[in-house]
């Protein structure tokens, strides 16, 4: 039998790709094709599967987009072929997007359908910008207009007398190109000059920018600022309360650009904490890990788990990859019987808790140095310890309990290796002067970081910020001839992310400086 295809039509939400629906998220994981352009933010691309057909229909600079017919066209094909088609569209399908006419053309064509709203840009634009589009103190009524109708044509289809009179707030889609027109006309049919105007750009997403002013100044404040689409333009009294409701713009960290550098699967995590204080994040992992080259010593330490005192484990790393190897022999949680587990930190404590264990230690420094100094309070003489770490950890752990009489077995659990890519990635940012920090999270990353950009990694960070999360990182960062200038207290990520935002803070150099170009 074959499977009956079907287009969805599916609004993407304004850039932020928090800003989809569910619904439409759903769709995404679903399809086996996904028609989009240039709105549509690509980190949603990444929720269609791997093998889903992905198709650009345009416009960015300079490429012309897809003509209407062709993507019409397109859809119905695929959806003939007994595909789930996913058509992609940036803020609503049904507002301003062209979507109706790619639904009539399906439903002319036979094919079946479904339309999943969306954000639309001018709703986001003002919540984002701190703009309630009605409010009753100012208006109750909302108009959405287009304003990319051909100047030639004397914008004949727009009745300026109504809007200018009859609509409150009006929001303005694709208007860039003729703001001029457009604050001329709302004069000229009664609305005051004073009336005040919000533009918003790149809405939603790391790059927002607004400008605000008044029907009389804004085309001059346009131009001073060089503003450029996509934007959208916001006309009416509701303005006035983004100066008490703004908060997007004023996250401590909004406008930062800053580069992680941990390993993939630790990255995301520590990305979404920066997010959430308002910073755009890059990741070039400059460490990957990798299973030891011989697993025997592993595997006789957890043959010796029945006989063992405390398992030490430093990492979220050491628990995955440790887990993965009790998994490998056939074993589980229950090896652990009567051994206490020893925790760097929080962070190594929930992970043995996402496996429904309990850290039994986990000292208040969250270093090596810390857990030695908690083990000789418990006291370890003669106790056995089991120690599985990354190869080249310090040996701070193994010296130690051993000089306190313990005996330690501290075999290679995994590796941590510089990745093969990303050197051309990271020397590229820059040189671009694309960031405003860079953020190391061990020394390991750090020292390889050094070895993938170049000898001239110490120029080329030049006025950008250098975050290190400890000593440790610091000592290696000097070896390097690097100055390091964001150290928190504690080595903690939520330590270093204030310590971070307490730099920005007093360093107030313009933000969004390194968006230019
Ligand atoms: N269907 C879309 C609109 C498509 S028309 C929606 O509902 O949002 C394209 C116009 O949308 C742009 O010219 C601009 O005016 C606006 N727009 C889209 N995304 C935007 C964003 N992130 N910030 C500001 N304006 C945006």
């Amino acid at each position: 039998m074959t499977r009956i295809g079907r287009v969805y039509l599916v609004g993407a939400g304004p850039g932020d790709p928090g800003l989809i629906t569910v619904k439409g998220r759903d769709c995404l994981r679903r399809a086996d094709v996904v028609v989009y352009d240039y709105l549509a933010n690509p980190a949603l691309l990444a929720e269609a599967p791997p093998a889903a057909e992905r198709i650009y229909v345009g416009k960015s600079r300079g490429r012309h987009q897809l003509p209407q017919e062709e993507i019409n066209a397109l859809l119905a094909e695929r959806a003939r072929r007994g595909k789930i088609v996913v058509r992609l569209k940036g803020g609503d399908p049904y507002v301003f997007g062209r979507g109706g006419e790619e639904a009539l053309h399906l439903r002319e064509q036979g094919i079946a359908f479904e339309v999943v709203p969306g954000v639309s840009a001018g709703f986001a634009a003002a919540a984002y910008a701190g703009i309630p589009l009605t409010h009753r103190d100012y208006t109750t009524s909302l108009g959405l207009v287009t304003g990319h109708e051909n100047p030639e044509k004397k914008m004949s289809r727009l009745d300026w007398e109504k809007l200018a009179g009859g609509v409150g707030t009006l929001v303005f889609y694709m208007g860039m190109a003729n703001l001029e027109l457009i604050t001329r006309e709302l004069v000229r049919h009664g609305r005051s000059p004073r009336t005040p105007v919000a533009i918003v750009r790149w809405a939603t997403t790391p790059r927002q920018q607004t400008l605000t002013g008044t029907l009389a100044d804004i085309v001059a404040k346009v131009r001073a600022a060089d503003f450029k689409p996509p934007a959208v333009i916001i006309v009416g009294a509701v303005v006035e309360l983004r100066q008490h409701l703004a908060w997007f713009e004023e996250r401590p960290l909004f406008g930062r650009r800053l580069l992680i550098t941990r390993a993939a699967e630790q990255a995301a995590v520590f990305q979404q904490m920066l997010e959430a204080r308002g910073a755009e994040v890059l990741s070039v992992p400059t460490i990957t890990t990798r299973a030891p080259q011989d697993w025997g010593p592993v595997d006789a330490g957890i043959a010796a788990l029945p006989n063992t005192d405390f398992l030490v484990l430093t990492s979220t790393n050491a628990v995955d990859f440790f887990f993965a190897r009790l998994r490998d022999l056939g074993l589980d949680a229950r090896a652990l019987g009567g051994v206490r587990l020893v925790a760097v930190g929080p962070k190594t404590a929930a992970a043995l808790s996402e496996r429904g264990l309990r850290a039994d230690l986990v000292p208040e420094s969250f270093q090596a140095e810390g857990v030695v100094e908690l083990l000789r309070a418990v006291g370890v003489a003669g106790k056995r310890v089991f120690y599985p770490h990354a190869e080249l950890a310090r040996d701070l752990i193994a010296r130690e309990l051993r000089a306190l009489g313990a005996e330690v077995d501290a075999p290679v659990l995994y590796r941590t290796l510089m990745p093969e890519q990303g050197g051309a990635e990271l020397r590229a940012l820059l040189e671009k002067r694309a960031l405003d920090a860079v953020i190391f999270t061990a020394s390991s990353t750090l020292e390889n970081f050094v070895r993938m950009v170049g000898e001239d990694a110490a120029h080329l960070l030049e006025g950008v910020a250098l975050a290190s999360i400890g000593p440790p990182t610091t000592r290696t960062a000097q070896k390097f001839g690097l100055t390091v200038h964001v150290e928190p207290a504690h080595s903690t990520l939520d330590d270093l992310i204030e310590a971070l935002v307490d730099y920005f803070t007093r360093t107030r150099h313009e933000p969004g400086m390194a968006h230019q170009g």
